[in-house]
């Protein structure tokens, strides 16, 4: 059994903010996350990418600020499930929870904070016979790192921001990109739009509409991909790689059956106070949640995570106050036995 004070289900930017916060109020953390590694959708989905709304840093890389929460949070030592979706609760007689996971690794906490964002990762898939049989065997649903189709033939499938985007970066990384469509719309930003077909029209990048790809050919690995145009016979494009990117299917996987008041695919919670769910003991941070006036942003997971942290102190240490204290002026203990002071200039002003 792994027990802590706050069970964190979900490692995007939000639970890491959590320990963080957690850590300040001498709160241990431990995390779950059904992906092999921490940052969540920042380090799953676009990893390269800039974000521009972080504050105090006017751009900064999403895999960049996924490290930086990690390095901010390691001094109050958390610990990671990584791997492992966490799947049922069961409140104990003690008050406290124990959540299993799908790989049966039990967790007590007398707090759980769901940070689970858009739930388990579960992209969607292009309905072909053999899809499976090439999935990391050059079908990928993700980009992880863009360097990877160096030099390689790629063929995209989408109609949405991520396929667009995509097909914009890689057309200077593969040795040749084709974006498939099927229709002669897309969903995705106008100005990504224009950008692909100024693209098509230089020959950077090859625009088959409206399409589909109807077969994967290959022996182990993908050779090439079959494209059906409306109305024509398919042809055979050669190819490494094949990318569909038809985003995610939202789903709150097992959560959903935990007896939380649910809402639009999210988690209800009293936003007026903590961020608690109907379950009390329970909170829901981050994506993950929904309220008058919501919005899915890193900012508010952070700021969302802070009140949880002084609820959850609450219920950890009945009767005991706690008077916040700056940073600045308190200087931060971390759990590892490091000490990073605070100036005494700043400690004088305040006292
Ligand atoms: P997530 O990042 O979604 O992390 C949740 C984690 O929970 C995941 O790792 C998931 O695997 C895990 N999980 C879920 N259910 C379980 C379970 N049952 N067991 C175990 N693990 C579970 N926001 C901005 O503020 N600025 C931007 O510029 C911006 N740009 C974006 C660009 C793109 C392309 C996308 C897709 C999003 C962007 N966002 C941006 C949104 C931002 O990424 C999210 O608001 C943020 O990631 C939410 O963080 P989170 O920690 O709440 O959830």
């Amino acid at each position: 059994m792994i027990t802590s004070d706050i069970l964190i289900i979900g490692a995007g930017p939000t639970g890491l903010f959590t320990v963080f916060e957690a850590g300040l109020l001498k709160l241990k953390c431990h995390l779950i996350d059904a992906l092999p590694q921490p940052g969540g959708q920042c380090s799953e989905l676009y990893p390269k990418k800039p974000i521009y709304d972080i504050p105090a840093y006017p751009e900064i890389l999403a895999g960049d600020l996924t490290d930086k929460l990690i390095d901010q949070c390691k001094q109050f030592e958390p610990g990671f499930t990584l791997g492992e979706r966490a799947e049922t609760i069961e409140k104990q007689k003690d008050d406290s929870f124990i959540v299993t996971t799908n790989k049966g690794t039990k967790h007590q906490a007398k707090v759980v904070a769901i940070a689970g964002g858009l739930g388990s990762f579960e992209p969607r898939k292009p309905l072909l016979d053999n899809i499976i049989s090439f999935e990391d065997n050059g079908v990928e649903y993700i980009i992880k790192d863009p360097e990877f189709y160096r030099d390689k033939k790629v063929v995209i499938a989408g109609g949405g921001d991520s396929a667009l985007d995509w097909s914009i970066f890689l057309a200077d990384v593969a040795s040749s990109i084709t974006l498939v469509h099927r229709r002669n719309e897309f969903r995705g930003h106008l100005d990504s739009v224009d950008k692909v077909q100024e693209l098509k029209d230089a020959g950077k990048i090859n625009l088959i509409t409206p399409a589909e790809i109807t077969a994967i050919i290959g022996n182990g690995k993908v050779d090439g991909v079959e494209v059906t145009k409306k109305g024509e016979s398919p042809l055979v494009l050669e190819t490494d790689h094949f990318i569909p990117l038809f985003g995610l299917s939202p789903k709150l996987g097992p959560i959903a059956n935990w007896g939380l008041e649910i809402e639009k695919n999210a988690i209800k919670v009293d936003n007026s106070l903590d961020y608690q769910t109907n379950i009390p003991g329970i909170f829901a941070i981050g994506d993950v949640n929904i309220y008058p006036g919501k919005l899915k942003l890193i900012l508010c997971g952070f700021h969302e995570a802070t009140l949880m942290c002084q609820a959850a102190y609450k219920i950890i240490n009945p009767g005991k106050r706690y008077v916040l204290k700056y940073t600045t002026v308190s200087g931060v203990d971390g759990f590892d036995g490091t000490r990073k002071e605070a100036p005494k200039a700043v400690v004088k002003a305040i006292d």
